[in-house]
């Protein structure tokens, strides 16, 4: 599946220039030009990588990186022409994964774009070994946590199939209605409250005391996988 890369720019010339880029290398972009459209956008679509421009109408990128990294480890290249603020844009402080000054080359900013995604899959690669803590076939739909069964309804099982697909990334009730049937039904929302309550009182049963599907207030829920090292 293409990689969703959003671009965050309010000059049409430099977003345009960007789109071609992207889509040239087969992913799948999208632009935003008001700094206040980013967060709403992230909650309720699927993104991989967003490239922020620092200097935006509404919210400026500063800002709005330090607000994704409450809810989201989703990777994050600055754009900006203020070489000065390089430091503080890849320092702890705002929390960017890399960034690209303008005026930049086509070239470098693909090469970016991939090494950050790469990075990023690598990083988040769910447990696969037999000894992993949870275990789903999605041919069988079959799942085990701590080697035993669960039995799940299938609404569960997808929610919990997509939750662990993405270990840490949080996924809005929306998202995960639309990831979970394919298309967003008004009024499901709060039914995935319900499933997810389900799934929790079925885990625990394994898994007594670790809540491993975490709640992010205002935001959604995001499967948080303990550290078995
Ligand atoms: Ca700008």
């Amino acid at each position: 599946m293409a990689s969703h890369i959003l671009i965050v720019e309010d000059e049409y010339k430099i977003a345009s220039l960007l789109k071609d880029y992207m889509d040239n290398e087969g992913f799948e972009s999208r632009i935003i030009d008001n700094g206040l459209e980013v967060i709403p956008w992230l909650q309720n679509h699927h993104t991989d990588l967003i490239l922020l421009d620092l200097m935006l109408p509404g919210k400026n990128g500063t800002e709005i990186c330090k607000e994704i990294r409450r809810f989201s480890q989703i990777p994050i290249i600055m754009v900006t022409a203020r070489v000065e603020e390089i430091d503080r844009i890849i320092g702890l402080e705002i929390g960017a994964d890399d960034y690209i000054c303008k005026p930049f080359s086509p070239r470098e900013v693909v090469a970016r774009v991939k090494a950050v995604l790469r990075r990023f899959s690598q990083a988040q690669l769910p447990q696969t070994g037999s000894d992993a803590l949870i275990q789903i076939d999605p041919e069988s739909r079959e799942v085990t946590v701590s080697g035993h069964e669960l039995k799940l309804t299938p609404s569960e099982f997808d929610i919990l199939k997509t939750l662990h697909s993405r270990p840490g990334k949080v996924y809005s009730r929306s998202l995960l209605v639309t990831e979970t049937q394919g298309y967003d039904f008004e009024g499901y929302d709060r039914t995935i409250d319900s499933h997810i309550k389900n799934l929790r009182k079925k885990i625990a049963v394994h898994l007594p005391g670790q809540d491993i599907i975490v709640s992010v207030y205002g935001v959604g829920y995001k499967l948080v996988l303990p550290d078995v090292s």
